[in-house]
Formats: structure tokens, C-alpha cells, sequence
């Protein structure tokens, strides 16, 4: 009994792979009567706009998924983060880190760095008091983990075994907002979620979140990373590759119904061009229909001009 959830941030109008990810997420969660909530991950403000709540509730809806109350959105759950963080604090497992991005990047491009270009280097893990106050007047500090270097292994549902070194990834920005490595932990936890099913491109992320779970004596839910939906290029999909979204297919003639029949014919569960009613694909649907590798959409369901710079 394996309670979902999706959660979007609303930055945008949600594309053929939102829709795919979130359909695969609710037939799991559905399939078996379980809970299902919709998540709005909106603590990242420069690009978040009203309109994408509602764009986003309003197209989930269009292919027929439904979810439970409360539908939560992150910004207004900023007291139950920074408990987590005092928490986190008080057992000493963070620390400041004054570094500016500029910093982190040369540090990172060090040649002495075996993890060159990719990690935090660990440069205020160790500062004494003394460097410390210096450095505090210069800028407030981001909060990290002292993750020490673990090594975390874990077996994804879709993806299958796993294996990922822990950086120490920052938990609060220095501007205070908290990170969504952190708010996603909180949330799914006092969620009750079972199943995270999301994008793979979170997959090393997970490591992450599998510290936190356990550094906050939560439960840890299960996971399953379903593989980008890419351009016919095998590019990341993006508008300018056409025909991305509901707008864009009802343009072409495609209704919602017809866009959930493609989206399920990619996932097994129906023939391509058959109707997908939902109680057939909550029926049909098992564990084998899980994606394992990227679906390249065709140029025939993006329309003319699709995948031009
Ligand atoms: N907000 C993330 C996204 O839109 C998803 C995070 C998650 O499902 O854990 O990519
Ligand atoms: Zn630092």
C-alpha cells in the first residue's frame, strides 16, 4: 500500500515528461488504493508565478489523476525546516560554509581535488573559531551537511542497485532559504509517503536524502527514478522542442484523453492510438511497466518545426 505523491515546482506549465512521471506515480499509488498528494515545491521564488499552481493542478486533472487533501506547498512550511535544522544543528551533523559560489568553483577545479568540478571541497568543514569570525563578516553562511565522505547504497525500484559518495550538500542557503534536499525529507516524512517516484535526473540525490531520513530517525520510503522523457535531438525536453504541452496538443488536435493514451502506450500499459480509459490502466498496471531507459518522443507527436535551436 504504497502512498505517492507528485511534486512539481511550479515554474512553468507541466511537459509531456511531468505528465508521464506523474501519471506512473499516481498508477502506483492508485493501483492500489493508497493515498496520492500533490506537492507544490515552490521555495525557489525568482521563478515561481501563481499561474503555474494553477496550470499545473488544472492539467493533472485534464488527463484524470486526482489526489488527497491537503495539497501542501513548501513555502508555507518554512517553521517545520528550520526545526529540522536546529535539530540537525544541535547534534552538531552542520556546519557554516561562508564560500561564494566563485570560491567553491576554483577550489573544486583544484588539481589536488579527486572530485574536481563536481563537489563541495570541504574548505570551512574544518575552520577554527578564529577563521570562522573572520570569514562570518564577510557573508552570511549556507548550512552543510558533515556528511564525511559516506558512501550510501540503496536499491531503486526502477533503476536498480545504487551506489553514491555523499558530499556535504548545503541544507539552508545563505539567504535562509532552506534547501530542497531538506524540505523534500521533511515532506515526504510527515507525509507518510512510501513510494517517491520521480525523474531520474534526482537519482544521486537520493543518497542525500537517505542521510537525512536517517539523521532525523524518520522512515525511509522506497524509490523508484523513471527515466527522462528527451526531444527526437535526445535533448532534456524543452519548449522549443514543439508540441510539449496540453496547450500544444489540443492545438494539434490531441485531447488530454489522447495525450494520456500516448503517454500510457509508452509505458506498456495500452496500444499506441487505443483509448486509455484509467480503470484499465489502474488494472493493467504492475511493476513491469516501470520505464528503465529514456523515452525519445517522436517528432509525430511534437508537430512541425519541433527540435529547432
Ligand atoms: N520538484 C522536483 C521537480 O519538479 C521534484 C522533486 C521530487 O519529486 O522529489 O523536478
Ligand atoms: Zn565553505
Amino acid at each position: 500500500m504504497p502512498s505517492g505523491r507528485f511534486a512539481p515546482s511550479p515554474t512553468g506549465r507541466l511537459h509531456l515528461g511531468n505528465l508521464r512521471t506523474a501519471l506512473v506515480a499516481w498508477l502506483f499509488a492508485r493501483s492500489d488504493g493508497a493515498p496520492f498528494y500533490l506537492r507544490f515545491e515552490d521555495l525557489d521564488t525568482a521563478s515561481i508565478r501563481d499561474e503555474h499552481y494553477i496550470s499545473q493542478a488544472d492539467d493533472l486533472q485534464a488527463i484524470g489523476l486526482d489526489w488527497d487533501k491537503p495539497t501542501l506547498r513548501q513555502s508555507d512550511r518554512l517553521d517545520a525546516y528550520e526545526t529540522a535544522i536546529e535539530q540537525l544543528l544541535a547534534e552538531d551533523l552542520l556546519y557554516p560554509c561562508y564560500c561564494s559560489r566563485r570560491e567553491i568553483r576554483e577550489a573544486a577545479q583544484a588539481p589536488n581535488n579527486p572530485h574536481a568540478g563536481r563537489r563541495y571541497p570541504g574548505t570551512c568543514r574544518t575552520l577554527s573559531t578564529v577563521e570562522r569570525s573572520a570569514r562570518a563578516t564577510v557573508r552570511e553562511p549556507a548550512f552543510r551537511v558533515r556528511a564525511h565522505g559516506e558512501v550510501r547504497h540503496f536499491i531503486d525500484r526502477a533503476a536498480g542497485p545504487q551506489t553514491f559518495e555523499l558530499d556535504d550538500f548545503v541544507v539552508r542557503r545563505n539567504d535562509g532559504t532552506p534547501a530542497y534536499h531538506l524540505a523534500v525529507v521533511i515532506d515526504d516524512a510527515a507525509q507518510g509517503i512510501e513510494l517517491v517516484v520521480r525523474a531520474d535526473d534526482l537519482l544521486e540525490s537520493t543518497a542525500r536524502h537517505l542521510f537525512l531520513y536517517e539523521k532525523l530517525d524518520f522512515t525511509t520510503p522506497e524509490h523508484a527514478h523513471i527515466p527522462l522523457v528527451l526531444a527526437p535531438s535526445g535533448d532534456r525536453l524543452a519548449k522549443r522542442h514543439g508540441a510539449v504541452d496540453l496547450d500544444d496538443q489540443a492545438a494539434r488536435g490531441n485531447r488530454p484523453a489522447d495525450v494520456r493514451s500516448f503517454l500510457a502506450s509508452t509505458l506498456g500499459l495500452c496500444e499506441e492510438g487505443q483509448p486509455a480509459e484509467l480503470a484499465d490502466l489502474l488494472a493493467a498496471f504492475t511493476m513491469a511497466a516501470l520505464p528503465t531507459e529514456p523515452l525519445v518522443l517522436p517528432e509525430s507527436m511534437l508537430g512541425d518545426g519541433g527540435d529547432t535551436p
